[in-house]
């Protein structure tokens, strides 16, 4: 066991959307009964990419004694990719480009790298 940052999933707060999922590219947050679960702590890195796709603000880090994060099995995960997934300005998708979750006026958004500049700069 290590002392480490983990992903923490409120379950008052999750209201089953499923946008949590995809972001997680280790594949540790998975939908079970119509709620987000960390499924496997081994594969939760604790980077938090999930967090700001989150509507409610049911998912949080917190540092806690846990399993130690495993790189090998994680990257052995299957990628998921969700066609669903563009940027909120120019509608890229996530195979052809890159894109980053944001918060904007209580929406979860996805953003490219070549629209950010826009966002932040005007
Ligand atoms: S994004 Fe938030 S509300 Fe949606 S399933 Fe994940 S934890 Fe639940």
């Amino acid at each position: 066991m290590v002392k480490r940052n983990i992903v923490k999933i409120d379950e008052e707060k999750c209201n089953g959307c499923g946008k949590c999922v995809t972001p997680c590219a280790e594949g540790a947050i998975q939908f079970v009964n119509g709620r987000a679960k960390v499924v496997s702590e081994e594969l939760c890195d604790g980077m938090g990419f999930c967090v700001g796709v989150c509507p409610t603000g049911a998912l949080t880090i917190e540092q806690r004694e846990t399993v130690e994060f495993n790189q090998e099995k994680a990257e052995s995960q299957e990628k998921n990719t969700d066609s669903t997934i563009s940027c909120f300005i120019c509608g890229q998708g996530e195979t052809s480009g890159y894109l980053m979750p944001l918060r904007h006026d209580m929406e979860s958004l996805w953003v490219c790298t070549r629209c950010l500049p826009k966002l932040i700069h005007g």
